[in-house]
Order: structure tokens, then C-alpha cells, then sequence
């Protein structure tokens, strides 16, 4: 079988096992990954067992991301939405500002983990695929730090839009790899670095950039991103002497969702909404809204929600932010969204855009787009909250790679249209 085959999988063994999460997950890979796979997962289980590698990574967190990152409350945010409020309505939101971890987003908190992963097993070289290039960054900086050989997967499309990605990966002495292939974006990056690891497991490690992916990534993934939500539980019971009533994350593949979820998973007081690219609209190719609008199947070696057409095809996806222009995501959240547990919702562009400016203005920060679609949709449900309730908004990562793509935004807007009906409006 194809490790890239868009197919739909309609009976996958619904269990418990390690790996799956409901009936989601698994690895739908070649014979030929699946030995690496396992001792991927068997050396992933001894080392985090070990007191030695958790005292190493809780090093490498505070030395090189710069961990813990403050949760700040957003005054200024949160009077705006009260003033928009009825009365005793409005609640207090709160920032989880991975912005500020090095390189600027959530991403570096996974890439260090398998880096000292790779390094402890005794691999020299490391691949990665990157979209717009946040990850290879955060990959590039890693390997830098562990003096591994590394080579970034981008799609040439990719490549020429994320110029200064590309060499920000170079200078930190990383080879990008144009990939000329379907559309040249990430999901044929994604292929092309599966291709090479079918050939170098031997001595290299494939860093996945989220959690996605065939087992053991997606719970790797989320290991690695849930200091997010363990340090959120602890200064909230500090801050706001309770745990947050609401938590909203942006979904792309879903790592700083499920980072920032996990811890409260149990605590059914607090809500989960995970929210995904709405982009322009609900027709097939102007979204990217995975679990709202695809279903079931199997990409890059997992059965999960996927965009695809009637015969299995994947689609293509669009959305204003190339962090969640991905037509798949996370196997953890189909199953949080099958169950109810979180709740998931869309963005359109033009709202994540308009949240983008409510935050600088409000704040003094700029988000990164995918992190505005979690601004936007929080301000709509903070509004309806009691005044003494807490609301956590992940934000995920600082907007400065985006600053071109805003401004190219706001100047197509103001020669076409039709404003968007308020900066917190929903699809
Ligand atoms: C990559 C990225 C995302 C999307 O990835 P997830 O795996 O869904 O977290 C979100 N926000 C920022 C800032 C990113 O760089």
C-alpha cells in the first residue's frame, strides 16, 4: 500500500490499543516502515520512562525554548468584549503565550524532544517536511543544537512563498529540499520525506511536525506539546484560584490543541473548542476544515477525518494561514470530536483577519494567522460567558511571518468588498 494514499479505511478495528485512539490512528504504512516504526516506539517508551530524559528535556525547555511561558490576562481584550456584552456577560480571557518560545511558536517544544530522541538513538541525521517553513525552522534550530545533519522536505510552491524560511533553515546550516511533485506543498513534502525514511532509517529520524502521521507520532506529538496544558492547570490554579471554564486552540494537525487539551481531558468543567481554517467558504478546495466537513480515512499512514472526495481523492485545501492549510489532522481529535468532548468550530480568513487587528490593537501582539482563528472564535464565545468566568486562548505563535500576507489581505479587502460583518463574527 501507498504510505500516502488518500483511501478511504472503513474497517478499522475500533479497540483500546496503544496507538489508536477510538477506532482512529494506527499505521497504514509499506511493510518496509513498519520495523522502524516499532523501534521508534520501543525506544520512545524505555527513554521517556527514564528519570535521566525527562530531566533533559525539562532542561532543554527552559534553556533553549525559554520555557515556562506566562499565561497573561488580556485586559484590554477583555473589556472590548464586555462593552459588546450584555450586561453581567463577558468573560476574562487569558493568553498562553507560546508566541513567546523561541522561534515563535509552539513548534520548537516537539522538534527539541525528538531531536534529544534522535540523539539518544544514536541517529546522526534528521528529515522533516515543513509547509510554510515554521517547522523546518523549529527542526533546523534543534538539530543545530544536537549538531545533527538535517534536510527540510519543502514543496517549491512553499519555497518560493516562505523565501525568508528557507533561509533562515539554511543559515542555521539546514539543506532544503524543493519537492516538484503534485502541487509542491506540504502534502508532497510530506510524501518525499516518507520516501527518504523508507530508504535512511537506519541512521536518520523523521521529525513529524504535528500529530499526525502513522503510531507513534500522534501520541509522541502530543507527549511532547502537553507541557502546554500541564503548565496552563498550574498557573491557573495560581492566577485564577481555579481551572479555566473555556480553551480555545486553532486545529492545523492539531499539536498545540491536543498539547494544550490533554491535561484536561478529565476535567469535564473546563470546555475544549478546537478551531479549524473555514478559509473562503464551505466548497470543496476553500477550506480546510477536516473534521467539520471530511470524513473518515486514511492519509500519511492514518485513519482520521480527511477532506476527500466520493472515490477517496484528497482535496486541495485553502486557507489564508499555511499552518492549517493541511487536509487531514490529528487522530486524537476524531476521536475527541466523535465523542463530544471537544467541540469543534470554523474561522473564515476574513475573521481570522480581523482578529489578527483586534489583538495587536487591543494587546500591543501580533498573532500569527492560524493563532487569529483562535482569537476570533474565542471573543464570540467569551461574549456569552458570565463575567466570572475564565477563558485560555492557546496562542500558538507570534504573527511577524505573517505581517506581508496581512497586509496584502487588508489591501485586497478594501478594493473588492463587503466588510465583514464584526471582528468577532462567526462563518
Ligand atoms: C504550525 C502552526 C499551527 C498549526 O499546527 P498544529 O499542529 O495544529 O498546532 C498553529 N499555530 C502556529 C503558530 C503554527 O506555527
Amino acid at each position: 500500500m501507498d504510505a500516502t494514499a488518500g483511501s478511504t479505511e472503513t474497517d478499522a478495528a475500533p479497540t483500546d490499543v496503544p496507538g489508536r485512539f477510538g477506532p482512529y490512528g494506527g499505521a497504514y504504512v509499506p511493510e518496509t516502515l513498519i520495523p522502524a516504526l516499532q523501534s521508534l516506539e520501543e525506544t520512545y517508551e524505555r527513554l521517556t520512562a527514564e528519570e535521566r530524559f525527562r530531566d533533559e528535556l525539562r532542561e532543554l525547555l527552559a534553556n533553549v525554548a525559554g520555557r515556562p511561558t506566562p499565561l497573561s490576562p488580556a485586559e484590554r481584550l477583555t473589556r472590548f468584549v464586555r462593552a459588546r456584552a450584555r450586561k453581567g456577560r463577558g468573560a476574562r480571557i487569558w493568553l498562553k503565550r507560546e508566541d513567546l518560545c523561541h522561534t515563535g511558536a509552539h513548534k520548537i517544544n516537539n522538534t527539541l524532544g525528538q531531536a534529544l530522541l534522535a540523539k539518544r538513538m544514536g541517529k546522526r541525521r534528521v528529515i522533516a517536511e515543513t509547509g510554510a517553513g515554521q517547522h523546518g525552522v523549529a527542526t533546523a534550530t534543534a538539530s543545530a543544537h544536537f549538531g545533527l545533519a538535517c534536510e527540510i522536505y519543502m514543496g517549491s510552491e512553499d519555497a518560493r512563498r516562505q523565501r525568508l524560511n528557507v533561509v533562515r533553515m539554511e543559515l542555521l546550516g539546514a539543506t532544503v529540499v524543493r519537492v516538484e511533485s503534485g502541487s509542491r506543498t506540504l502534502k508532497d513534502a510530506t510524501n518525499e520525506a516518507m520516501r527518504d525514511w523508507m530508504g535512511s532509517s537506519e541512521s536518520t529520524h523523521y521529525i513529524i511536525g504535528s500529530v499526525v502521521g502513522p503510531r507513534p507520532y500522534p501520541q509522541m506529538v502530543a507527549d511532547f506539546q502537553s507541557v502546554i496544558g500541564a503548565e496552563t492547570k498550574g498557573q491557573a490554579l495560581r492566577q485564577m484560584g481555579k481551572l479555566p471554564d473555556s480553551i480555545v486552540a486553532c486545529v492545523g494537525g492539531g499539536s498545540n490543541a491536543a498539547g494544550m487539551f490533554r491535561p484536561f481531558i478529565e476535567d469535564a468543567a473546563t470546555r475544549l473548542v478546537g478551531v479549524e481554517a473555514g478559509g473562503r467558504g464551505s466548497d470543496p478546495g476553500d477550506h480546510a476544515a477536516s473534521l467539520l466537513r471530511g470524513r473518515p480515512g486514511v492519509l500519511h499512514g492514518a485513519y482520521t477525518y480527511v477532506l476527500q472526495t466520493d472515490e477517496g481523492q484528497t482535496l486541495p485545501v485553502h486557507s489564508c494561514s499555511a499552518g492549517l492549510d493541511y487536509p487531514a489532522v490529528g487522530p486524537e481529535h476524531a476521536m475527541w470530536k466523535d465523542s463530544g468532548r471537544v467541540t469543534y468550530n470554523a474561522v473564515t480568513d476574513a475573521q481570522a483577519l480581523d482578529a489578527f487587528s483586534l489583538l495587536a490593537h487591543t494587546e500591543g501582539l501580533l498573532p500569527a494567522l492560524e493563532t487569529a482563528h483562535a482569537v476570533a472564535e474565542a471573543v464570540r464565545l467569551a461574549e456569552d460567558m458570565d463575567e466570572n468566568a475564565d477563558l485560555v486562548i492557546c496562542l500558538s505563535g507570534r504573527g511577524d511571518k505573517d505581517v506581508e500576507e496581512v497586509v496584502r489581505l487588508q489591501a485586497l479587502r478594501q478594493s473588492t468588498q463587503s466588510p465583514s460583518d464584526s471582528p468577532a463574527g462567526r462563518e
